[in-house]
């Protein structure tokens, strides 16, 4: 059975052309880019070229741009480092409810050491209300960090805008810009953000590798601490293969993110306008149009998501909830709660994130065996 993938806001396979391009780094070419030696600048070239690849993508200058070990490590430099760095000035972070656990996390710790940290609610639909953001600004506001677009419902926040408010008031602005690289045209120049986190494993690049723009001037301190590497802004020696693998992915989306968005979207509104169609009280979770163009989040009232996403896998459709397994019960997603919905209406959502190798065909397929499942499940549901 063919295996229909629709869950690539999770993770995404390696493409080709990065399997290709690392090959050489896992074999024979494996220096250490701080050796002098030969060894070590031939990978030191590569260190350099795959920085180049993602300072063009993002339109930053390569000393910009500083490797992690993935989005989750890039967004902890960027609350933790710049906290410990300006701290003095202040306690206060600004962030929103629906931020992805490592934001949300690295809150949570840094509340631990005393800062203060104001989450902004959403409404129905996953948007911020800007008057609110403002208001949230006080004397010591440190920082604000806000996602360019959300994992679960691909809602796009008005980043430019917020930090044009947030620059106003002196304040460094952070986005998480995982679920946005490679689905939205962007330059950091023009959003003039301070900070920019993203990931490889999302972009067809391997999981284990990411980046983070830091603008020339802004402080941040390193978190993973050891040599000198990246400029003393993270310690530890490079993964090589991994990096010149993201390096090619963002170069490949460069040249063709746009054309292969375009496909994508087309088979997400297919799929949304036929399922909300034919699956009666099943709905859209998200602003219709401020979204990215790959991700569908749909509740079918009255079911449980978990069934219909074991049900759809049973069937080779791959689809997930944004519910997480916390001390063994499962709970419904806490952006949808976030966004006024109920438990049950959060824990009766499923997530479709599209990518560039699905097909019609798959699509045309899923929007089939859905209304059947949700049909199936709902005949033994106690909600129905
Ligand atoms: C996946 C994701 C992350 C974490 O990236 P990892 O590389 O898996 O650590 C952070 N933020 C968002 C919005 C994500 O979707």
């Amino acid at each position: 059975m063919e295996r229909i993938y629709l869950d690539h806001n999770a993770t995404t396979p390696i493409d080709e052309s990065v399997l290709e391009a690392m090959l050489p780094y896992l074999k024979d070419r494996f220096g250490n880019p701080s050796s002098i030696h030969s060894e070590g600048q031939v990978v030191k070239e590569a260190l350099n070229r795959a920085r180049e690849q993602v300072a063009e993508y993002l339109g930053a200058e390569s000393s910009e741009i500083v490797f992690t070990s993935c989005g989750t490590e890039s967004d902890n430099m960027s609350l933790i480092g710049i906290y410990d760095y300006v701290r003095g000035k202040g306690n206060h972070i600004i962030t929103t409810q629906v931020e992805h656990s490592a934001i949300m996390q690295s809150c949570k710790y840094l509340e631990s050491r005393g800062a203060e940290v104001t989450y902004l609610p959403v409404n129905r639909d996953g948007e911020l209300d800007l008057e609110e953001y403002k208001k949230s600004f006080r004397e010591g506001t440190l920082l604000v960090s806000v996602m360019m677009a959300n994992n679960e419902t691909g809602v796009i926040f008005p980043i430019e805008e917020m930090v044009t408010i947030a620059h106003e008031k002196g304040v460094l602005f952070h986005t998480d810009g995982v679920q946005a690289v490679g689905k939205l045209a962007f330059n950091v120049k023009e959003l003039d953000v301070d900070l920019l986190s993203l990931s490889g494993h999302k972009i067809y690049a391997p999981k284990g590798v990411g980046a983070v723009y830091i603008k020339k001037g802004v402080p941040c301190m390193s978190v993973v601490k050891g040599g000198t590497q990246e400029k003393g802004r993270r310690g530890g020696t490079e993964n090589l293969a991994s990096i010149v693998g993201l390096g090619q992915a963002m170069e490949r989306l460069f040249h063709h993110q746009e054309e292969e968005n375009k496909k994508i979207k087309k088979l997400r509104d297919f799929f949304e306008e036929n399922i909300v169609a034919k699956v009666q009280g099943s709905y859209v979770n998200g602003v219709r149009e401020k979204r990215v163009p790959n991700t569908s989040n749909i509740c079918f009232k009255g079911v449980e998501g978990e069934g219909v996403i074991l049900s759809l896998d049973l069937k080779g459709i791959s689809a997930s909830s944004g519910s997480a397994c916390s001390s063994g019960a499962i709970e419904p997603s806490r952006i949808l709660l976030s966004m006024g919905r109920s438990k049950e209406e959060a824990g009766a959502s499923v997530r479709f994130s599209f990518g560039k190798s699905n097909t019609q065909e798959q699509v045309r397929k899923t929007v089939e065996i859905i209304p059947h499942v949700v049909e199936k499940l709902r005949a033994y549901s106690p909600f129905a």
